[in-house]
């Protein structure tokens, strides 16, 4: 299952690190403050991986951010206009409305998945 320590989906889903799945990624998991959102650890608490790869590391991940949007902004747009029949201007209101809701979720979604990216799981640093 796509679900279980091991895969990427796991670490995405439940922001763990990207190495052992599991020590918290963010500092602050369920805080949605602003300036608090990305702030991460410095390193992994199980298995010691440095967050911060290299220096800006994590410019990168608006670029996963971008597809993100784009991705969200297509999936409302469809859905408002096949399915809930909505005008044009609705559906523009409707995305913007989604996107700034998201926007948080997006921010945090897209640095995991950027470490995602180039570190590879690996089982030695389970806990037993
Ligand atoms: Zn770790």
């Amino acid at each position: 299952m796509c679900l279980t320590k091991g895969s990427k989906f796991y670490s995405i889903i439940n922001f763990k690190c990207p190495q052992c799945h599991e020590g918290d990624f963010f500092l602050h998991k369920k805080n949605w403050k602003l300036s608090k959102i990305t702030a991460l650890h410095s390193n992994c608490s199980n298995c010691n991986l440095k967050y911060m790869l290299e220096p800006s590391f994590y410019y990168g991940a608006m670029y996963v951010a971008y597809a993100l949007t784009v991705g969200i902004a297509i999936t409302v747009f469809l859905i408002s206009n096949l399915i809930f029949a909505l005008e044009l201007w609705e559906s523009f209101i409707a995305i913007i409305v989604v996107l700034i809701l998201g926007g948080p979720i997006n921010l945090k979604i897209s640095r995991i998945i950027w470490i995602n990216i180039f570190v590879k799981f690996d089982k030695k640093h389970l806990k037993k």
